[in-house]
């Protein structure tokens, strides 16, 4: 029989881009890249976090979102 381990991860904390508040970030494991889109809890802004095993960046709001998804197209 075996058992799965439930995997932990890092956490590092990033400031809010608009506000300043402390928000903690799962880091994933090596090889892997995270986008989330998150919100923050003390001013509600949405920002795109992408990380990897030794990055961490953060994008703010659908604006820089929508100009990256139309320089694409
Ligand atoms: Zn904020």
């Amino acid at each position: 029989m075996t058992k799965k381990k439930a995997p932990t991860y890092r956490t590092v904390a990033y400031r809010c881009p608009a506000c300043g508040t402390v928000i903690g970030q799962q880091v994933p494991p090596a090889g892997e890249l995270w986008d989330t889109l998150r919100s923050c809890d003390q001013c509600r802004v949405q920002h795109f976090v992408l990380s990897d095993n030794d990055t961490l960046v953060v994008k703010v709001s659908f604006t820089a979102l929508e100009r990256v998804s139309r320089r694409r197209a």
